[in-house]
């Protein structure tokens, strides 16, 4: 029997359930969360918190244009946090050095400049000097073989746990129910619709049931017969402390980035592995992470890891997210698959799911994300 009920229902609570939440509960919706474990607990409690747009895009297609878009809602969103329940996320915008360590990767690098700045986008090569100069923790140290960098000044970064948990805070401020330690353990519905989600602790029903789930949302979609195939993509980072001048910029290379935290700390992130569902550091991760960044500067090499930990990203086969009514279902939302940017992507996520959960329009086109292009597998079986 259901026991609560309330207009949105949100499974999971990392940045895509948690940016829903709170746009839903500030739009005047009544609000629940189901969080497995606690808040943050998946890929966004282990993310670097890079707001990067531009440095790994290598085509202005439109998830670019929609990271561009995402980007812009941050700054906002952290000075909101901060009038509303007293958070800083650490918003800053400290811009990206992908820094060039071969002469080959200096073509490409040129290149992305190129139409990036074509379109109007801020993006500036710098020689192995300037790049010194800027970044005078790299005086001499790669100068050996670095063939320059492109500098992106507008490149931004936060702390995504403390985002996070500050939208699930101001959420549940807002009269949003949010409760961790309660997984969904099956998703019911009657023909078209969701009728109840159950739990350990009770079921709940609500007016549209919003699927954000991460890399978990394949296996509750299969519960509806709805194809969904996102996959975990495991990511390892390990935070360095002991650094008494931070890096100024995010600093990337083609194996590694590093961002400093204003608490001191750089993290160095990070694997993209395809082991199932297992979040446990490896040695082997460590080992390549030491070796990406030693080879940007071999004084990171003697610095004392703090804490090393993964998280699982969840991907869709094309790594576009998917983000929209579930074709077959008239109360079922899904957002998922926002894989290497979902902390990126997920505040303006967030605010479409929540114009979509008030029947308006939503104010981007959505069209590229659309559930409807994920076709099975002509063998796959599927009831909708
Ligand atoms: C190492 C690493 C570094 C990254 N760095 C960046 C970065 O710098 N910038 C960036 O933009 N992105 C980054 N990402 C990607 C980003 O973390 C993800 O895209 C994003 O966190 C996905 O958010 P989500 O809310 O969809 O999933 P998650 O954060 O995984 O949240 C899903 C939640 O659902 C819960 N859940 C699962 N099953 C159930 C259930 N049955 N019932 C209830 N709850 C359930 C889980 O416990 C989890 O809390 C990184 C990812 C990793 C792993």
């Amino acid at each position: 029997m259901v026991s609560h009920t309330s207009d949105v229902l949100i499974i999971g609570g990392g940045i895509i359930g948690c940016s829903t939440a709170y746009y839903c509960a500030r739009a005047g919706l009544s609000v629940t969360l189901l969080e497995a474990e606690i808040i943050a607990a998946g890929a966004s409690g282990a993310a670097a918190g890079m707001l990067a747009s531009q440095v790994e895009a290598h085509q202005p297609d439109e998830l670019f244009e929609f990271s561009l878009a995402a980007r812009a809602v941050h700054a906002q969103l952290a000075e909101t946090l901060r009038s509303e329940i007293g958070v800083d996320v650490e918003y800053r915008v400290p811009g990206v050095l992908r820094l060039a360590l071969e002469d080959r990767e200096a073509v490409d690098l040129r290149g992305r400049q190129k139409w990036q700045e074509t379109r109007g986008l801020r993006a500036e090569w710098l020689d192995a000097p300037q790049v010194a100069e800027v970044e005078p923790l790299l005086k001499g140290a790669a100068s050996w073989r670095l063939a320059g960098a492109l500098h992106l000044p507008d490149e931004a970064q936060v702390r995504s746990p403390r985002l996070v948990r500050a939208l699930a805070e101001a959420a549940s401020k807002r009269g949003a129910r949010v409760l961790e330690g309660t997984p969904v353990t099956e998703v019911v519905a009657t023909g078209d619709r969701i009728e109840q989600v159950n739990t350990a602790v009770g079921s709940f029903a609500a007016g549209t049931v919003v699927l954000s789930a991460g890399a978990w949302s394949g296996r509750l979609a299969s519960m509806l017969g709805l194809y969904l195939p996102v996959q975990p993509i495991k990511g390892q980072i390990v935070a360095l402390d002991g650094l008494l001048a931070l890096p100024q910029h995010i600093l990337w290379s083609g194996e590694c980035y590093l961002t400093p935290k204003s608490d001191g700390q750089i993290i160095v992130g990070s694997t993209e592995e395809h082991s199932g569902f297992d979040r446990r550091p490896t040695l082997s991760a460590l080992l390549q992470l030491a070796t990406g960044a030693t080879d940007i500067s071999a004084r990171f090499g003697s610095l004392p890891v703090a804490q090393m930990w993964a998280g699982l990203r969840p991907a869709l086969p094309d790594r576009y997210p998917a983000m929209g009514r579930a074709p077959g279902f008239k109360n079922l939302i899904v957002a998922t698959g926002h894989f290497r940017n979902g902390v990126l992507l997920g505040p303006l996520t967030g605010q479409l799911m929540t114009e979509i959960l008030c029947d308006q329009s939503p104010s981007w086109d959505l069209t590229p994300f659309q559930l409807e292009r994920l076709a099975p597998p002509a063998h796959a079986s599927q009831h909708r």
